[in-house]
């Protein structure tokens, strides 16, 4: 059974974990203003939870999802971050296990090592492209890792391949460097790293010339799929509408995508999405357990992931220590039971009821 997206206690839980994935921990104070400008473009509607509910109307068993992800800085993050995999490695067992999908993860050569372990760790198989395009979906959980070029004519000719052979209905990027309107990519500091990232922004324009479902899931608003709310990532970074490089257009994403989703830490999204994916299919267990969710990290770093805020091989990401991740995971295990909804007891007195009639507001 699939509940509705206008149901009182679906909105609820919607609500409550855009709240929590956007809680500022860090102080940034851009998180805030990103999430409201992305809320306002969707109408209001809870984030996470209508990315889930364009998901699970797209994606029907068998039909491909493609995940691209990975901040790479040659030189400085040789294989990437911990903030993007271990989100994509989440994403892609919910969209397996609770929609049928098979999955497809788009990185850079150096990056498709540390994907493949993270989706095993994620109790994926990962298996040949060959074998992924015969499979059909039905018995198990699958995935396959394929090298997003860094020309862009040659992501062109691979994405356009992509789409027609595996029937990919969705493209999701977390925490992948996105380009401004002059298609340069840059570093939340400026920086132009064009030369060094796979060429993202034409995967997108490829998956929305085809038809493709396009989500964006960012922190900082220099991310791919962030294009619904460039202008406040432009007026709100040091260098959003000037980068330190001679493009002059500034850091701010500007690639188009149907749903723009912001979090605090980018696996943050990731982990909103599968909960919300969990509460519409009413599949608990597509929320990673705590357990899961340290293995994952402790993948990440044991393939080469560092954190990006200190560089180290630690278990954190964007500057925050583990716990805090598995904490992240307990509330939105808890949020799903919503005991009060779900579960009353003679001693709660709810007023949002599983399939009530409260009207969805914004917040
Ligand atoms: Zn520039």
């Amino acid at each position: 059974m699939t509940l509705s997206i206008d149901d009182a206690f679906l909105g609820q839980v919607g609500e409550n974990i855009d709240r929590l994935i956007t809680i500022d921990v860090m102080s940034y104070g851009v998180i805030g203003p990103l999430f409201e400008a992305a809320r306002a473009v969707n109408g209001g509607t809870p984030l996470c939870l209508s990315a889930a509910a364009r998901l699970i109307g797209r994606v029907k068993r068998g039909a491909t999802v493609l995940l691209t992800t990975g901040f790479i800085l040659p030189g400085h993050y040789p294989y990437g971050e911990t903030d993007g995999p271990i989100g994509t490695a989440v994403l892609a067992r919910a969209l397996a296990l609770g929609l049928g999908a098979r999955v497809l993860v788009a990185v850079e050569s150096e990056l498709m090592s540390l994907n493949a372990a993270l989706l095993r760790t994620a109790e994926l198989q990962v298996i040949s492209t060959e074998a992924l395009a015969r499979e059909a979906g039905q018995l198990r959980a699958v995935a396959s890792v394929v090298e997003l070029p860094r020309e862009v004519q040659a992501t062109r000719n691979r994405s356009a391949t992509w789409m027609v052979e595996y029937g990919i209905e969705a493209v999701i990027a977390i925490e992948k460097p996105g380009a401004n309107s002059l298609a340069v990519y840059h570093t939340v500091g400026g920086a132009d790293i064009s030369a060094d990232v796979g060429k993202g922004q034409t995967l997108f324009e490829v998956a929305r010339e085809n038809g493709a479902l396009t989500i964006g899931i960012g922190d900082r608003g220099n991310e791919l799929g962030m294009g619904q709310i460039a202008a406040t990532a432009r007026a709100l970074l040091p260098r959003g509408s000037a980068c330190r490089c001679p493009c002059g257009r500034g850091v701010a994403d500007e690639t188009e995508a149907d749903l723009t989703v912001c979090a605090t830490v980018s696996n943050w999204g990731a982990y909103g999405i599968a909960a919300c994916l969990a509460a519409m299919l009413e599949q608990p267990d597509l929320i990673q357990s705590p357990e899961l969710e340290a293995a994952l990290f402790e993948t990440a770093v044991r393939e080469g992931g560092v954190d990006g805020m200190t560089g180290r091989g630690s278990l954190s990401a964007d500057g925050v220590a583990l716990g805090v991740h598995v904490g992240i995971v307990h509330m939105l295990a808890e949020i799903y039971r919503g005991q009060s909804a779900r579960n009353p007891s003679p001693f709660s007195t709810p007023l949002i009821r599983k399939g009530g009639s409260v009207p969805l507001t914004g917040r």
